[in-house]
């Protein structure tokens, strides 16, 4: 896609974060495709509430959230909606982000930059400590669920330039991060972490 005004980038590996007001909105730029990438949404009055996955599959009575969905806090309140989805919407929300341990467990023996890091260092970039790292809402995440419930590592069924608009229903902090997994083919089967892009929008007329 061309770049268009107001992009700002998330390098291959790396996560930023944004502070919405109440019908602010983001736009999530999947540009090359295959990049998952790990979401987050705190409250900004009080970050102790936040986009909780368990609270919002109970909400939503699904697995994952798509077009019209709204995003639900550990207090079962709307944080955001999901306003657009041009991608086929398979959005992970059972996997937890991944940190240290897990590329530990897959034989690495020296650092691996890691989403729960990356929100940590995200969260400090604008002068915030991050309660904790919640289980986040993994855009463009693969996992398919067999009828037996055994779950799969998918490649993103995403195509380069597919977005997603996240709008605020109140004011909130939005934590992206361009997942570093390398060792599994979540980012697609290259293996290859990209970055991605994304853009402020204002409230809607
Ligand atoms: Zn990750």
């Amino acid at each position: 896609m061309t770049v268009q005004q107001g992009l700002l980038t998330i390098p291959a590996r790396r996560g930023r974060a944004l502070s919405l007001k109440a019908g602010e909105a983001v736009q999530i730029i999947n540009t090359h495709g295959s990049q998952v990438v790990d979401t987050w949404v705190f409250n900004t009055e009080d970050i102790t509430e936040f986009l909780s996955s368990e609270h919002m599959r109970a909400t939503l009575g699904k697995l994952w959230p798509g077009k019209g969905d709204a995003l639900i806090t550990n207090r079962r309140r709307a944080i955001m909606t999901i306003e657009e989805d041009t991608s086929p919407g398979q959005h992970d929300t059972l996997i937890a982000a991944c940190d240290s341990y897990r590329y530990s467990l897959l034989g690495c023996t020296e650092y691996h930059d890691n989403c729960t890091d990356n929100l940590h260092a995200a969260m400090r970039q604008i002068g915030l400590v991050a309660p904790e790292c919640p289980s986040p809402l993994n855009l463009w995440m693969n996992i398919p669920v067999a009828e037996d419930g055994s779950t799969g590592w998918g490649e993103p069924l995403s195509k380069p330039g597919d977005y997603v608009i996240l709008r605020a229903a109140m004011d909130c902090i939005v934590v992206m991060s361009a997942c570093p997994q390398d060792m599994v083919p979540i980012n697609g089967a290259a293996c290859t972490p990209t970055e991605v892009h994304y853009r402020k929008l204002p409230v809607a007329e």
